[in-house]
């Protein structure tokens, strides 16, 4: 019994191993220029698509929305996929500039490759270019926090926000919760005035079982939840607070039958070319960028009805994804619905449920949520959907930061809904 008991306290204390960290050579205090600003609080709720809040009548998040301003619908930059979209909100960058092209992608330069789920790559800060917001607040003066958000437990520029959390996504809603309202309720000189927090369950639900379905429903009544009992609590603090709830981008159901398997077009075990990621998006790496080979692909590639094969180096300005040592020589882009494989799997069920990754420009259910609401905001209602790569401008002037570098989103856009 005794050694149960011992197993059952190791078994909780590593599972609960998340802790937070500090940055090194970080922000203690805010400057007192900082002192006086009003806060914020960016809420990500990955993969929660536009029409949710109307198909699932979550209270609490309908009440928000009602109350501030949202937008149409969130349009997310080109791979609709988690990672480059998260960065882009952070940046106010697309994809090339930033340099997270896609959730997994190869580099010609630094012949690695970049992946989702292998922290190793994903927490090294010399995969990211930009400057996210929390380190713009960090070389201003300003003290941030994070649980959770892409790039925020990677050391960019050799900084992390003030405090973090090394991703982990078994970390319950409470104790983010917990966490997010101590942190407001920290003396002012030392109070983050930038807080991010981020909840992958919408997303998870939607890929397994269909952006349709009462197990996305479920997850979003939960974070819903979350959400209420978090508002509910920072009401209490009275401190100038907005708050800004997002999404990363949208879902697609996954239609049975409708597949592209890569090796009835092309030899995928050539050794001279590299294909990275499935689905609903692909780039392939050709050895010394050999142009007859990428031809033969292309010509051979595009047989498939279903895939549109783009040349990277064409893919220029709507895409923000010239070609760089990341972005590969041809890019793979499946017409809604579509999953690609590189070869048909043996013994085991085809992808069904949903998913994202598809051209946000034809798909108009790749498109996210943006609702923002405080005492900086204007409640204008709805306003017309934009690019995310808009948020980072707005952010910065609400917190009267500087930009010191050239990004993709502009003032312009958002300007509107600040006081
Ligand atoms: P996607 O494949 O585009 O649907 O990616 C969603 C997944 O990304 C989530 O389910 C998380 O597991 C993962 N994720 C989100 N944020 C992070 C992060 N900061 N670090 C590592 N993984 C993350
Ligand atoms: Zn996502
Ligand atoms: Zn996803």
């Amino acid at each position: 019994m005794k050694n149960l008991i011992l197993i059952a306290c190791l078994v909780l204390t590593f599972s609960c191993e998340t802790r937070q960290k500090t940055s090194k050579n970080y922000q203690k205090v805010n400057s007192q220029e900082n002192l006086k600003k009003p806060y914020v609080l960016m809420i990500s709720l990955d993969g929660y698509r536009y029409d949710y809040t109307k198909m699932y009548q979550p209270k609490n998040l309908s009440k928000f929305k009602s109350e501030g301003t949202y937008s149409k619908g969130l349009i997310p930059i080109f791979p609709s996929k988690t990672f480059p979209n998260h960065y882009s909100i952070v940046t106010g960058m697309r994809a090339n500039k930033h340099g997270i092209v896609a959730n997994s992608f190869w580099d010609t330069k630094r012949e690695a490759l970049y992946k989702l789920g292998d922290s190793t790559t994903t927490q090294d800060g010399s995969w990211y270019q930009g400057t996210p917001l929390w380190i713009a607040a960090e070389n201003q003066g300003m003290v941030s926090a994070s649980f959770f958000w892409v790039g925020s437990d990677a050391d960019i520029q050799g900084k992390h926000p003030t405090y973090y959390y090394d991703y982990d996504g078994r970390i319950s809603h409470e104790q983010r919760v917990d966490q997010v309202v101590d942190w407001f309720k920290m003396p002012e000189a030392k109070r983050p005035h930038l807080v991010t927090l981020y909840f992958s369950d919408v997303d998870s639900a939607g890929h397994k079982y269909g952006p349709e379905s009462k197990e996305v429903k479920n997850a979003v009544e939960k974070v819903d939840q979350t959400l209420g009992n978090l508002f509910n609590r920072l009401k209490e603090l009275d401190i100038p607070l907005n708050i800004f709830v997002m999404s990363d981008h949208g879902m697609e159901p996954i239609q049975e039958g409708k597949n592209v398997f890569l090796s009835d077009y092309i030899d995928i075990n050539d050794p001279r070319i590299k294909i990275v990621g499935r689905g609903s998006h692909s780039i392939i790496y050709v050895e010394n960028n050999n142009r007859k080979l990428i031809n033969e692909l292309y010509r051979k590639l595009r047989k498939s009805q279903h895939m549109r094969v783009l040349k990277t180096k064409r893919l220029g300005r709507r895409y923000g994804y010239n070609k760089s040592s990341r972005t590969g020589d041809l890019v793979l882009d499946m017409e809604a619905g579509y999953y690609m494989y590189h070869t048909k799997p043996v013994g085991k069920a085809l992808s069904s449920g949903g998913t994202h990754g598809y051209d946000p420009a034809l798909v108009k259910n790749m498109r996210g949520i943006f609702y923002a609401k405080g005492p900086n905001i204007k409640s204008l209602g709805e306003i017309k959907s934009f690019e995310n790569i808009h948020i980072y401008p707005m952010i910065m002037k609400l917190l009267d930061l500087k930009i010191t570098e050239r990004i993709d989103g502009k003032k312009r856009v958002l300007r509107k809904i600040l006081k």
